[in-house]
């Protein structure tokens, strides 16, 4: 079906780098998506899609390949965009939420003003991986004072559980993994 399809068009456009960016990780490289006007037209629509689902009314991408995926959508969708960064990158004033990572802990940032209150938020990135950013993203969603539509990636790496990671912070809202 239609699904099926663009699952393999996707996935014929990504590339497993081994031991990148250290030995043991297989890094998904998604490069060759981006360079490919029918591949990432068609994750730009699909991702769209799940916005008019989800009655999204922002998207919030990731830095840093969630930025470049969840621009089009937003803009596809006729809908806002707002980034969350490492912490540091953001003028305004912040919330920021740290978060543990296999060894240590990451902070991200997003501006306190720029989700309205009660907004369906919708969570863009590249890679699921352990779920700690998107977590973290969530958190930040709530502390704003905005509503969780749910949590979209191109990619789940499933073998690291990371939509169990996600369960809490989501709170029933849906993950989907393209
Ligand atoms: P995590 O917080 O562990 O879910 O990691 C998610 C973030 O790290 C995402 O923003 C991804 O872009 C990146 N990431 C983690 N693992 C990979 C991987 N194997 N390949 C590409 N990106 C990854």
């Amino acid at each position: 079906g239609a699904d099926e399809a663009l699952r393999e068009l996707l996935l014929g456009r990504i590339v497993d780098v081994p031991d990148y960016p250290k030995p043991g990780v297989v890094f998904k490289d998604i490069t060759p998506l981006l360079a490919d006007p029918e591949a990432f037209t068609a994750l730009t629509e699909a991702f769209a899609a799940l916005c008019e689902r989800h009655r999204v009314d922002k998207i919030v991408g990731l830095e840093a390949r969630g930025f470049i995926l969840a621009a089009p959508v937003a803009v596809r969708a006729g809908i806002g965009f707002v980034p969350v960064r490492k912490a540091g990158k953001l003028p305004g004033a912040t919330l920021r939420q740290a978060y543990d990572l296999e060894y240590g802990t990451a902070e991200i940032e997003i501006h306190a003003e720029a989700l309205g209150r009660g907004e369906r938020v919708l969570v863009i990135d590249d890679v699921l991986a352990t779920g700690g950013t998107a977590e973290a993203s969530l958190q930040l969603i709530r502390r704003a004072g905005a509503e969780v539509a749910g949590v979209a990636v191109l990619m789940e790496l499933g073998f690291l559980d990371g939509r169990a990671r996600l369960a809490d912070a989501l709170g029933g809202a849906p993950l989907d993994a393209l």
